[in-house]
């Protein structure tokens, strides 16, 4: 087993966490079958300690993995067509695909190839990534994507490299020829060693310097009714393997906003997910705290969860300092340290506090919370 530093892991190559292994699940194109929804709530139970993240990059991620239940819970997601039997084409399948795509439409058709495609990518940085986002309009303008392929102003598709507001038109058929050519460009460049695309400052050769500028963006997945089923809220990002499984009346789709769509249904109450787009617990970013994080001084999940309703606003509550849960400003933050509490406004973890080192009671009555 190799681990990988950084926040980019995969299943091949799980990453360390206070409570074990972290084993990332890249379902193709973002669905998982009702089978696979199974076998994968089935197998965290089995090899991990039941809880599953759903990402930020629409991915899941089985945690508490031990050493001797990596190997045989890979073998598990190979059979069941969830992770490459190829670490090498696996560490190269990052990719985030708009996830109101449909059968043979343009998402679908570019995604598809693009993973039939993987080894004529050359070698790139660990955390370079792809967004596919070729529905009617764009849907993952806001999602980190080195090389991108998105509905254009024009009404045509778009190769855009991140960083740069304007993309170059493509011809249909010819995306994935495109996209690639820009990697290797990137890699030839000198591009692997600035990390990401949108740190490469080299000027883009002439065929991908673009005009065009992205169509109009829609909004982000909600939870509520959907065209395709029923989008459940994921409180925190993170669910418990039974939980998944009950989902499995249909084909699930993930979304990179802490939603789930469920194909085909109609909405029903299903314990630890959320029905209402309004649910204060939508609003909340919280990471696992303690005892789950070793470096967690405080408890962070139910204390999110009883002042949430009284914050207007988004709500960050850390364990420490690091803000794993939430990197950017929070209208507001609290972050634990030494056992104790510090709040900050419009701010990050471990920002300079309006109040600081207060213990349980001292903070719910700051907050007016009884
Ligand atoms: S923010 Fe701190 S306490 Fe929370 S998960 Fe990250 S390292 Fe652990």
């Amino acid at each position: 087993m190799s681990m990988v530093k950084g926040w980019c892991p995969d299943a091949w190559h799980p990453m360390a966490a206070g409570d074990g292994l972290l084993v990332r699940v890249r379902p193709p194109l973002g669905r998982i079958n009702a089978a696979q929804l199974i076998g994968l709530s089935e197998a965290a139970a089995i090899h991990g300690n039941g809880l599953i993240d759903l990402t930020s990059r629409a991915n899941l991620q089985i945690r508490g993995v031990s050493e001797q239940g990596w190997r045989p819970l890979v073998e598990r997601l190979v059979s069941l067509g969830l992770t490459n039997a190829d670490p090498r084409m696996e560490a190269r399948r990052s990719l985030m695909v708009a996830p109101e795509w449909q059968a043979g439409d343009d998402t679908a058709r570019v995604a598809e190839e693009l993973i039939g495609r993987l080894a004529e990518l050359p070698e790139l940085p660990a955390k370079i990534g792809f967004v596919i986002d070729a529905g009617h309009a764009p849907q993952l303008i806001g999602e980190a994507g080195d090389f991108r392929i998105e509905r254009g102003a024009h009404g045509g598709l778009i190769l855009r490299a991140d960083g740069r507001a304007l993309g170059v038109d493509v011809i249909v058929g010819r995306e994935v020829d495109a996209l690639i050519a820009l990697a290797h460009w990137f890699v030839a460049s000198g591009g692997s060693a600035a990390g990401r695309m949108a740190r490469h400052d080299a000027r883009l050769p002439d065929w991908a310097e673009g005009h065009i500028a992205p169509a109009s963006a829609v909004i982000p997945v909600r939870a509520g009714a959907h065209p395709l089923g029923f989008a459940y809220g994921v409180p925190f990002g993170q669910i418990e393997a039974p939980t998944l499984a009950e989902l499995a009346t249909g084909a699930v789709r993930l979304t990179p906003w802490r939603t789930l769509i469920v194909e085909g249904d109609a909405g029903r109450p299903i314990r630890g997910l959320l029905h209402d787009p309004l649910d204060p617990l939508l609003r909340v970013d919280a990471c696992p705290g303690k005892p789950r994080c070793p470096q967690a001084s405080v408890e962070t999940r139910l204390l999110a969860q009883r002042i949430a309703p009284h914050v207007d606003g988004r709500l960050h509550v850390s364990g420490c300092a690091k803000g794993c849960a939430c990197a950017t400003a929070a209208h507001l933050c609290i972050t634990g340290r030494d056992g104790h509490y510090d709040i900050a406004k419009n701010a990050k973890a471990g920002s300079p506090p309006v109040r600081a080192g207060m213990d349980m009671p001292a903070l719910l009555a700051y907050l007016g919370v009884y």
